[in-house]
């Protein structure tokens, strides 16, 4: 069982605190911030009921974003891809919860945001794969592994929500 980060030591295999929590990294790409999506966008996370641990606006350097979306570096998409993501600042989080990395890739709805169904992120928000405004982790170790990435020591924040006991029974 995981040791509880409550006691305020990061260690990125640990950072879900409870042995069923998981951690998503989800990021507002550079297009949502320009757009003025930041408030709606945190907010559905916010209002679903998952915890925010960490949160920064930040200019993504190139290593970076290479590095983030290596999977991808065969695909010929992949140079406009790094271009889209450091063209601007983005907005980086870290959210815990119960099932929130496959809850959260539901909540942004498809890739192409065409496909994407009304009431998600990307759905609502959205017109094209190429600016489709968020990216959220596709699995519970990509999760811990890109918070590991994007964030330093020191920067996520261990607490309990006021919410906690309302939102589990
Ligand atoms: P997701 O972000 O939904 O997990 P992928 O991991 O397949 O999707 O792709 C990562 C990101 O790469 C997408 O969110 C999108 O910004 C970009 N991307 C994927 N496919 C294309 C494409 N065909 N053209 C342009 N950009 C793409």
């Amino acid at each position: 069982r995981p040791q509880s980060t409550r006691t305020g030591i990061f260690l990125p295999h640990l950072v879900a605190s409870m042995e069923d929590v998981e951690v998503s990294y989800i990021m507002i790409k550079p297009d949502g911030v320009q757009r003025g999506l930041v408030g709606e966008i945190i907010s559905r996370f916010e209002k679903k009921g998952f915890l925010l641990k960490g949160l920064k606006l930040f200019q993504c350097p190139k290593d970076l974003a290479e590095e983030h979306y290596k999977d991808l570096k065969d695909k010929s998409f992949f140079p406009k891809l790094i271009d889209y993501i450091t063209s601007g600042p983005v907005v980086c989080m870290a959210w815990e919860g119960v099932g929130v990395v496959a809850s959260a890739r539901k909540l942004i709805g498809a890739t192409n945001p065409l496909q994407a169904e009304p009431g998600t992120i990307r759905g609502d928000l959205a017109v094209q794969t190429g600016r489709n405004v968020v990216h959220g982790s596709d699995s519970p170790d990509n999760g811990q592994r890109e918070i590991a990435l994007w964030f330093k020591e020191g920067e996520l924040c261990q607490w309990v929500s006021a919410q906690a006991s309302w939102l589990r029974e």
